[in-house]
């Protein structure tokens, strides 16, 4: 497996970052995790406008798209698999310790895993912690995702996929890895960006093809909604069929199945003809 480091291909066991790298020490870094299907990435364009966007909120350098676009391109060329996850990390790069970020310039790591489908449906729980809306890293996709390290081992304890969070004054927000949907008088709704959610990309697109309204929801909406659904890149559109101890029988619900459909027929085709990904 060949991964790319310091502007060139290297073997994944071979690669070497820095034990001073201040993404490593203080979590100073963003990344992108991108769906490659076949080799082909999946609206890469989106995904290097949020890595750019993530690093300005961060005060990091502007990452080199040039750059990034030649190393996904070079380790997907390298890995050839069918359904892959192409992960960018940018970090703050060397800084001596006890110091502010070096002068040795970002680290760029671009790596691929294989993945595979995610099933139709998979069960969730909400968890105690909240997001802050309004905090100086909401909305950014940084490195330092210990929370949700967390949140989603609790998941995996009670059987679960995915751990939502409300935000701090009590609204539904977003999973650890994901958004959130939910069908209310068969019409479908998710939390804004204002509620301090991750501006997903398969987010948007859902919104955008399904109509699906932006609304503040109070976290107990999860106790009424006809369905719920997640949304993210490797899980594209995923029904709900359990959160916490509330069963949704028969999910995915129709309006759901519908909102998959249109994301399966239209994912590909939609995006910029000019866009490999
Ligand atoms: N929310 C968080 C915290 C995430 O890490 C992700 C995954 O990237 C998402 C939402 C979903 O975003 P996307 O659809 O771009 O994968």
């Amino acid at each position: 497996m060949k991964l790319w480091l310091d502007g060139g291909l290297l073997d994944i066991e071979s690669a070497r970052v820095s034990v001073l790298d201040h993404g490593l020490t203080v979590g100073d870094g963003v990344f992108e995790t991108v769906k490659a299907v076949g080799g082909r990435p999946f609206a890469l364009t989106r995904h290097l406008d949020r890595l750019t966007r993530s690093a300005r909120g961060l005060g990091l350098p502007e990452p080199d798209l040039d750059e990034v676009r030649r190393a996904c391109a070079a380790v997907l060329d390298a890995n050839p698999m069918p359904l892959g996850r192409l992960r960018i990390t940018y970090t703050g790069g060397i800084s001596p310790l006890g110091s502010d970020r070096g002068e040795h310039g970002p680290t760029l790591v671009v790596a691929l895993g294989e993945t595979s489908r995610r099933p139709d449906s998979t069960a969730v729980i909400t968890v105690p912690w909240t997001r802050n809306e309004r905090g100086a890293l909401t909305g950014l996709k940084t490195t330092s995702y210990a929370e949700n390290v967390v949140a989603l081992a609790r998941a995996r304890e009670q059987g679960a996929s995915e751990a939502l969070f409300a935000n701090t004054v009590g609204q539904l927000c977003e999973g650890t890895g994901s958004n959130v949907f939910v069908v209310l008088d068969g019409e479908i709704h998710t939390p804004p960006i204002a509620s301090g959610c991750l501006a997903g990309i398969t987010r948007a697109l859902t919104v955008e093809w399904t109509g699906a309204k932006e609304t503040d929801l109070p976290l107990d909406v999860l106790e009424r909604a006809e369905e719920i659904f997640l949304t993210s890149t490797l899980r594209d559109v995923q029904a709900v069929h359990r959160v916490d101890a509330r069963e949704l029988p028969g999910a995915p619900g129709p309006v759901t199945a519908k909102a998959m459909r249109i994301f399966d027929e239209r994912a590909w085709d939609d995006l910029d003809p000019q866009d490999p990904g």
